[in-house]
């Protein structure tokens, strides 16, 4: 598979932020959302075997922990990356899968965790989310929309009644999107929607999902790759 890089750090989203994770970051995306901050996956990397993915992973992370697969989009590379889930998993490792949510997901093992975006009307790629994907979630998957504007929240809301998504998953995730040229202060001014704005619109809506930052970004700089 076309490998931009592997590399350990902390896990910056979802209901894992906080914890070392290795990061298996697949090379290539047919989405160019207009927010997006890795655009350096879209092209290079380099061709890596399964066996030497799993080698790297066991090097950084030996004897099992956290694992994401992330890109660019990985199920993009579905042929070769769905066979790596399940020797992750039997090697005594939890995996996470962080897609855009455009590509079917009905081949990912169950016991993988899905993190899975539907993209917002300001991202550039609105109405890309396979509504199908809905019928492959667990009730262990999360869900994230990421917010640059009240439209964004307003049908990030919406999509989360209509289809009940707080009872199909373990976390929506409502996530600020940052500028992609942020860097220096690591802090929520590089935020194109502001935390504080969005807290108090979930607050007064009782929206039920979670406000998720983006860890990394506030630890290191926000322009840093391989964190
Ligand atoms: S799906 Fe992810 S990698 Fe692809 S353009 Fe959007 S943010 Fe970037």
């Amino acid at each position: 598979m076309q490998i931009t890089e592997i590399y350990k750090s902390l896990q910056g989203e979802s209901t894992h932020a906080g914890l070392a994770c290795v990061f298996v970051r697949l090379t290539g995306c047919n989405l160019r959302c207009s927010w997006c901050d890795s655009e350096y996956t879209f092209q290079g990397g380099r061709k890596m075997a399964l066996e030497e993915v799993l080698a790297e992973v066991s090097r950084l992370s030996p004897g099992g922990g956290l694992v994401e697969i992330t890109g660019g989009e990985p199920m993009l590379q579905e042929r070769e990356v769905v066979p790596l889930m399940p020797r992750l998993l039997n090697d005594g490792y939890k995996v996470l899968l962080e897609t855009s949510g455009e590509r079917p997901l009905g081949r990912v093992p169950a016991n993988v965790i899905k993190i899975v975006d539907v993209k917002c009307p300001d991202s550039a790629e609105a109405d890309t989310f396979c509504v199908e994907n809905l019928e492959t979630l667990s009730p262990h998957d999360e869900i994230k929309f990421v917010l640059s504007s009240r439209a964004d929240y307003d049908f990030a809301r919406q999509f989360t009644h209509r289809h009940n998504l707080a009872e199909r998953v373990n976390a929506v995730l409502f996530s600020p999107a940052l500028r992609k040229d942020a860097t220096g202060a690591r802090d929520s001014s590089h935020c194109l929607l502001d935390p504080q704005e969005l807290a108090e619109w979930m607050i007064a809506d009782d929206v039920p999902a979670r406000l998720g930052l983006q860890l990394h970004k506030f630890i290191w700089d926000p322009a840093l790759k391989g964190v």
